[in-house]
């Protein structure tokens, strides 16, 4: 019983990858769900159809990516009645995400009723951030009674990146400091002290902190009350806004940073002032976890943007020699494991992440096996 099931729902998607221990049975992704010629009409037909495609014999667990786990969920759980109605608790702090992921948990329930479903939290790897880490100065019992902190996301990416980036350098897990930048469609900024995360840049939703694809990341919550009292904004336009029409696309009409790229290469002022933005504000966040940490072994870069653009990560730690911080041109260019010179004090790292892998691995932990 090797054979984990991961499903990732999304609110018009279905991602699924069918594991045998690390390795990959099958993978695949139902798109347009529920749209005009898309690939199914609702949640319940995409999932039957991955059950009818995959051979499902001899399947341990079904792995259930949760984007928000609220502050109840400290680790990957077990699904039960009472956990559903948790997670069901915690959609108004997820509205785009959770409803999803509860679509894929209640039919896969009906369909594999014999087979244990754990939940994996985009959040739970946070639970570790000290109080100081995670509560903003606002009125205390507002923020108590709303369950209003600093929760953080892509935490099974940044527990499997700076695990795997603590073996690259032949540390143990527990000894090793490293921040972990996961720069995707989405982006956010981890420290990890002895593989425990001390803070990161996502806070109540995955909007703040590092600068994304559509995404604004940190602004002036002033921004928002402007928007609405002086440009006569209403609210859900304003969300709109900062969440689909802001980050690279906001500031160039490109969410994908290889057309900015491109358009910088060309001497576009738009894309060069962009990719400037996204830069700085990595820089910046690398510099807050530093002093957060004291001490750092790695930085670690991932996903998408993390993986194959050695501009950005170029651009975010040039010129901080002093710092420890020294990168190899060539190994940079080259998008090698590790891009640091051989003088740099720190090492600096580039980590394929796995989440698929790391959520089928925590289903297996949450079964004790
Ligand atoms: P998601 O967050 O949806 O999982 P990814 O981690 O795949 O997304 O990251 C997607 C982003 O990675 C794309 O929008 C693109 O900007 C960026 N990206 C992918 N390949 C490259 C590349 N070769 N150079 C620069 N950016 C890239």
């Amino acid at each position: 019983m090797s054979r984990v099931l991961v499903l990732n729902s999304g609110s018009s998607s279905v991602k699924y990858r069918l594991f045998d221990g690390a390795s990959t049975v099958a993978k695949g992704l139902i798109e347009r769900i529920g749209e005009q010629g898309g690939d199914a009409p609702d949640h319940r037909a995409a999932l039957q159809r991955i059950m009818d495609e995959l051979d499902l014999d001899d399947l341990a667990a079904v792995g259930h990516r949760v984007v928000h786990g609220g502050p109840a969920f400290t680790t990957a759980t077990l699904i039960d009645d009472d956990v559903v109605a948790q997670i069901e608790a915690v959609v108004p702090l997820a509205p785009l995400h959770n409803p999803a992921a509860l679509s894929g948990i209640a039919v896969a329930r009906k369909l594999l009723p014999s087979v244990p479903q754990v939940a994996v939290f985009d959040t739970a790897f946070h639970a570790t951030i000290p109080p100081e880490g995670v509560t903003w100065a606002i009125d205390a019992s507002l923020a108590q009674r709303w369950q209003i902190r600093r929760y953080g996301f892509h935490g099974t990416s940044h527990a499997y990146v700076s695990r795997r980036t603590a073996a690259l350098l032949g540390r143990p897990v527990d000894d090793t400091n490293v921040i972990t930048l996961h720069l995707g469609n989405g982006a956010s900024a981890c420290a990890v002290a002895g593989g425990r995360s001390v803070a990161t840049t996502m806070g109540l939703s995955p909007q703040g902190g590092l600068v994304m694809g559509t995404r604004s990341g940190d602004v002036d919550p002033t921004v928002v009350f402007h928007l609405h009292r002086v440009a006569g904004l209403p609210i859900d336009e304003i969300e709109n806004s900062l969440t689909r029409h802001a980050g690279l696309l906001g500031l160039t009409g490109e969410n994908d940073l290889r057309a900015v790229l491109h358009r910088r290469a060309a001497g576009d002022p738009a894309a060069t002032l962009a990719f400037d933005v996204y830069c700085r504000r990595i820089r910046e966040y690398v510099g807050a976890y530093l002093a957060v940490l004291g001490r750092v072994d790695a930085i670690t870069f991932t996903a998408g943007v993390g993986e194959n653009a050695p501009a950005v990560r170029a651009a975010s730690l040039g010129g901080l020699e002093s710092l420890g911080i020294v990168l190899d041109p060539a190994l940079n260019a080259a998008n090698e494991e590790r891009i640091s010179s051989d003088d740099s004090r720190i090492a600096v790292c580039v980590v394929p992440t796995d989440e698929e892998l790391e959520i089928a691995d925590q289903a297996r932990g949450a079964l004790g096996q």
